[in-house]
């Protein structure tokens, strides 16, 4: 029996991830659930699954928490408080598995604190990734952690690697990764009605259920920019043997091309279930829930080019990725901040890249070798977006 702690319970990616583990209850036992402040969500969550512990990052929500656990059937269960509290269940003894699944640069130290500490880490929280990149990798490959991807493309990557391959570790077999990539929903739509695009239409992706940020993300591409840079660390590449596959059925979920000319894709269909399941029961396989792919309903599959003039967002990742040093951390923090503005109706959906750009070109590409200045750059290149977005409206 296995020991679970899921970072983002709550979310799209947590919520997930308790329906396998509810499949399984022989082969895991949940001892820690965190959420930011969804406090309904989490604590029918902690009813079903009766953990030792329940993290409420938010303080009011955490003292809020506490009264409805008084007197219910749950009440042993250590409620913590406080972004600390985030790292301390990711490490406790009990835990070997850790689900990153937080939203965003808030999820880098208690993910980075998992991999410190040797755990199991099923990786969702892209964000984390590309913000410390070789920072991150390096915490993994010292304590002996075991990285699992959960992000379809790269848990397909992964599937599709030779069978005692180590996330983090380089295969001269392997020549290029094919990158598959939906094209959201403003894959066709006229260039010029872009500018116009809601939060609302944003958010509805034609094919994945997702949380709004990284539906936004996956409207601009930026989601696919954050994937190409988090293969490269995966996977040890480079940016040019990434090449990004538009493929608007979402059926391959990415593809390994080798020197021998064999390319191996993994399908199913878009649930992240599966990715989740094959993370948690690896080695081995067990159900996910999902529904089994049925290829004559497929009936066909596409493939096109990317196209960079629709979704500068995808540049931009290649830029920050070709300066290297801090960009990336730059990228991905402006993005944070672009993201909520357009979904709080402060700037356009066309205005994300722009404002993403403007902070990137203000800042050079120092090295980031420690966690300090990773943290310093988040943190500045914040202020920076923020300025930008002020001056802009
Ligand atoms: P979500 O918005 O649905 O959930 C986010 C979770 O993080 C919630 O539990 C929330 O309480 C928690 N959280 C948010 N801000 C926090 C903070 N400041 N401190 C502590 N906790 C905080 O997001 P999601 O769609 O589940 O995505 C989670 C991660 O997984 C993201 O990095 C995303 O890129 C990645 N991912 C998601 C999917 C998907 O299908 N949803 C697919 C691939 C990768
Ligand atoms: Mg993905």
């Amino acid at each position: 029996m296995k020991g679970i702690c899921i970072l983002g319970a709550t979310g799209s990616i947590g919520v997930s991830t308790l329906d396998v583990v509810a499949r399984h209850p022989n082969l895991y036992k949940v001892i820690a659930l965190t959420a930011n402040s969804n406090i309904d969500v989490l604590y029918a969550q902690c009813l079903q699954h009766q953990p030792d512990y329940a993290v409420v990052v938010n303080a009011d929500s955490a003292a809020l928490f506490k009264d409805k656990l008084k007197d219910s059937a749950i009440a042993g269960i250590t409620v913590l408080s406080g972004k600390q509290a985030l790292e301390q269940v990711a490490t406790l003894d009990a835990v070997d598995s850790v689900m990153a699944a937080i939203v965003g640069a808030a999820g880098l130290l208690p993910s980075l604190a998992a991999a410190k500490a040797g755990k199991t880490v099923l990786l969702a929280n892209k964000e984390a990734l590309v913000m410390s990149g070789d920072i991150f990798m390096q915490a993994v490959s010292e304590s002996g952690a075991q990285l699992l991807p959960i992000d379809s493309e790269h848990n397909a990557i992964f599937q599709c690697m030779p069978a005692a391959y180590k996330a983090g570790n380089s295969n001269k077999h392997v020549r290029r990764i094919l990158l598959t990539a939906s094209g959201g929903p403003f894959r066709q739509m006229p260039l010029e009605q872009m500018a116009g695009v809601t939060p609302a239409q944003a958010v509805a992706h034609p094919n994945w259920d997702m949380g709004k940020k990284i539906s936004v993300d996956s409207a601009t591409m930026m989601n696919k920019g954050l994937e190409m840079i988090e293969a490269c660390l995966l996977f040890a590449m480079s940016p040019d043997q990434i090449q990004v596959v538009i493929h608007p059925q979402s059926v391959i979920h990415s593809m390994v091309d080798y020197v021998d000319g064999t390319v191996l894709a993994q399908l199913g269909n878009p649930d992240m279930r599966i990715p989740i399941a094959h993370a948690l029961a690896w080695p081995a396989r067990f159900e996910s829930g999902a529904k089994p792919l049925n290829i004559f309903d497929v009936g066909r599959m596409d493939f096109e080019e990317a196209n960079l003039e629709r979704f500068p967002c995808l540049r931009l990742a290649y830029k920050a990725i070709a300066a290297g040093g801090i960009i990336p951390t730059v990228l991905n923090a402006a993005n944070e901040i672009a993201v909520e503005a357009f979904l709080n109706e402060q700037i356009r959906f066309t205005d994300i890249p722009v404002v993403i750009e403007a902070c990137m070109d203000q800042f050079e590409a120092t090295i980031a070798n420690t966690l300090d200045i990773i943290l310093a750059v988040d943190e500045q290149a914040r202020i920076i977006t923020q300025k930008i977005i002020t001056e802009l409206r």
